[in-house]
């Protein structure tokens, strides 16, 4: 058979054997063209390949046997009406009974003289022909003459993800069936020199290894999908993405003209004479890094990641302080109200002592406030604005747009970075930064388009946070050390969860808690801050913390981003087991900030937890259901127990941001970290972010010096890769034509 239109545009619906019906199972698991099957790897393989003599088995062993079927019989029970097809196997050694309930099809399958491997348990058999018996053993047919089930010995079958109706062994016959017909139709996309360079196989070597190991292959690496085999699919997604973004840097770098941001140094030693401190050198180094870009004719698209605490703020403000000079505006965008005031609240009196006017912009301000703020934006009146998605509407339009700032940027997405960008007729320079580290290889991928600079130190006297772990039963425990700390002078957050489908009873148990603070550790002053106050009733609350007229802060998560309070040492947080574990860093990174030693103690439902060790093993916490992602609901990884009580040993143990964005990325899988939204747009079918990371940076690599030497990707050896990256990227990434 012959198909003449590519396999990635041929619906799986018209494979042999397929049709409508199968058609929508299959693409319940995401394959939907032929393409989609080959590529469909099973996530898991069983080991058959020890095949016992049938004269050595004994009743409870689990076995593998491999034998021809002398005779097959089918039979109706009489008082249950079961159908039950029995069937005689017998290698050189013996003969053992095998029955099968109500599948009546196996009569059929079952002829004569076929060979059969057949996996189970051997049980006692009280009235058979032999003395042993195998119930319902998984069985494969092998002597189909020249298909690569053929071949002596036993097998390493492929288990793949299920949909309800269909199976992973129909799922087998069906694939095994596409290599029969379309294999040939495979195309290769990776030159050989590449290939080479890495030792992976080609494609059409890699799938049939991959869909059908033979018995030389290693189960183990099968299993942890580390095969070269695995490897050249991983590599060839991986490399396709890198090869877009570098595509869609080099674009957006020479696209339309950037801006030259002159460097006068006078703002900056007028800055550096009103901050009250000296900047570390982390910071100075990003500081010239970004204004090397911002130098630069070209745009600046750059990173800028740094733990919580680390003085990013500063940094940002060295950017627009630059812009200013030069004469442009700086936009500056956080993704709440609170951190957006935060920022604009500590930002203001440095830019009025600077003679810099900045403005605050965010939602439900007064139309009349509103307007003003739009109009001085609009005129160039003032240079400086920060706020709120509110930034993005429309009505925002600016005199002279020079730079544009992110905050925790992974809150937004891409295209919300574009939309402030195209606020200008220029490129503007643009900085994200986010205080949530990610894992290099998310931010690889994620933020592919991005240079990355990086603050790995924290401004001097920062002491680590201690953190304890406490079972709700000790909480009396945790009271006392609060007590002692707030008798100090201190204040202190106690956080409550507050998660959609039991917002109520969430909100409810952060409202009687407080009530119930109020009462026991009078005369402190607790106060109350949750996401249904006003905006007005928040800033309140939040002012009053800030100047110690409110000693304890009972809370839901709206704390998470931004409240910078030195005073404060203790971070409470209940239900610690609900929390993820950027949440906890976040929240955790809120006290500590000043002088005092801080503390985080977390009170969760979870009994006993382990000090963690580097040993426990990681991927074994990942779902293990036989069932696709695709199908799975809920972030079950996130409610299983044994996985939260990892989470919160880990947490207890480490301090750095970034060795906790990489357990969390094994923890939860890149869908979770990043989003599941945002994730679905970049989502991976044999190539794993938590495991992949040193194939990442090849890809990386190997993308940059393609381009380098074939910018519109016309080699020969290169048209494959083109027509594949444009047709899988150009769209998603809005590439436009190339070459
Ligand atoms: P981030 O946004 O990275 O979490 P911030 O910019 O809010 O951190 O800075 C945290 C705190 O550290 C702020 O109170 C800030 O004033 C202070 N800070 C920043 N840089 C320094 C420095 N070099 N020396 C001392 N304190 C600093
Ligand atoms: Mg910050």
């Amino acid at each position: 058979m012959v198909s003449l239109s590519p396999l990635w545009s041929t619906p799986i619906q018209y494979a042999k054997g397929v049709g409508p019906r199968r058609a929508r199972l299959l693409a319940k698991l995401g394959i939907v063209t032929i393409e989609d099957a080959f590529w469909f790897v099973p996530w898991r393989y069983d080991d058959r390949l020890e095949v016992l003599p049938i004269q050595n088995l004994l009743p409870g062993m689990k076995v593998t046997i491999r034998g021809t079927i002398e005779y097959c019989r089918m039979r109706t029970t009489s008082r249950r009406r079961l159908v039950v097809v029995t069937i005689a196997v017998r290698d050189e050694t013996g003969v053992i009974d095998c029955i099968f309930f109500n599948q009546p099809y196996l009569e059929q399958t079952f002829a004569e003289g076929v060979t059969v491997l057949l996996t189970g348990t051997v049980s006692h058999n009280p009235k058979g022909l032999s003395q042993n018996l195998l119930k319902g053993p998984e069985y494969e047919i092998l002597d189909k003459a020249g298909s690569p089930l053929d071949g002596p010995g036993g097998r390493i079958v492929a288990v793949y993800h299920e949909t309800h109706g269909l199976s992973s062994k129909q799922l087998r016959r069906i694939i095994q069936s596409i290599f029969e017909h379309y294999a040939q139709h495979l195309q290769e996309i990776l030159p050989g020199r590449m290939r080479e360079r890495f030792g992976l196989p080609t494609l059409s070597e890699a799938l049939p290894i991959l869909h059908s190991p033979n018995p030389s292959q290693s189960v183990v690496l099968l299993n942890q999908h580390v095969t070269p085999e695995h490897q050249r699919l991983a590599f060839e997604e991986l490399l396709l993405l890198q090869m877009a973004l570098a595509m869609k840097r080099h674009r957006q770098v020479t696209a339309a003209p950037g801006i030259a941001f002159s460097q006068p140094d006078t703002m900056e030693k007028r800055l550096k004479a009103i901050l009250p401190f000296s900047l570390t050198s982390a910071q100075e180094r990003v500081i010239r890094e970004i204004f090397h870009d911002m130098g630069q004719p070209t745009c600046m698209n750059r990173l800028l990641q740094g733990d919580v605490g680390c003085g990013k703020t500063i940094v940002a403000l060295h950017a627009m302080v630059l812009a200013c000079g030069a004469g442009y505006q700086s936009a500056l965008m956080a993704p709440t109200e609170v951190l957006s005031e935060q920022h604009y609240l500590s930002l203001k009196p440095i830019y009025d002592a600077l003679n810099i006017s900045c403005v605050l912009l965010k939602g439900g301000q007064a139309a009349g406030e509103r307007a003003a703020t739009l109009v001085a934006l609009q005129s160039g009146d003032t240079q400086v604005v920060v706020g709120t998605h509110a930034l993005l509407q429309p009505d925002v339009h600016f005199a002279k747009l020079g730079l544009v700032i992110v905050d925790e940027q992974h809150k937004f997405g891409v295209l919300q970075r574009a939309i402030l960008r195209d606020k200008a007729p220029w490129q503007p320079d643009v900085l994200v930064m986010t205080a949530t580290p990610i894992p290099r290889t998310l931010a690889m991928t994620w933020y592919g388009d991005l240079d990355v600079s990086v603050i790995d130190e924290f401004p001097p006297g920062k002491k680590p946070i201690q953190t304890k772990l406490y079972e709700e039963k000790n909480r009396s425990r945790v009271h006392q050390l609060l007590r002692k700390e707030l008798e100090a002078g201190r204040q202190a957050y106690v956080v409550y969860p507050l998660v959609e489908p039991s917002e109520k009873v969430d909100l409810q148990a952060a409202i009687e808690a407080a009530e119930q603070f109020r009462e026991q550790f009078a005369p402190f002053r607790v106060g109350l801050l949750h996401g249904r106050l006003s905006s007005r009733d928040k800033q309140l609350v939040m002012a009053q913390f800030q100047q110690q007229q409110i000693d304890l802060l009972v809370a839901t998560t709206v704390v998470e981003v931004g409240l910078d309070v030195h005073n404060a040492t203790v971070m409470l947080i209940e239900h610690a087991e609900r929390f993820g574990l950027a949440q906890l860093h976040q929240l955790r990174g809120r006290v500590g900030r000043g002088l005092h030693q801080g503390h985080c103690f977390l009170i969760h439902s979870l009994g006993r937890i382990p000090v963690f060790n580097e040993q426990m093993t990681l991927r074994v916490e990942r779902p293990k259901d036989a069932r696709h992602p695709n199908e799975r609901g809920a972030p079950s990884a996130m409610t299983s127990r044994s996985t939260a009580k990892r989470r919160l040993a880990v947490f207890a143990q480490l301090n750095d941001g970034f060795a906790l964005a990489e357990e969390d990325l094994h923890i939860r899988g890149p869908g979770q970290v990043l989003g599941v939204q945002q994730w679905g747009e970049i989502a991976f079918r044999v190539a794993d972010l938590a495991r992949d990371v040193d194939l990442l940076s090849k890809a990386r690599q190997v993308a940059r010096e393609v381009l380098q030497d074939d910018p519109t990707l016309s080699f020969p050896e290169h048209l494959a890769l083109k027509d594949t990256l444009m047709r899988k990227w150009g769209e998603k990434l809005n590439l436009g034509s190339i070459g």
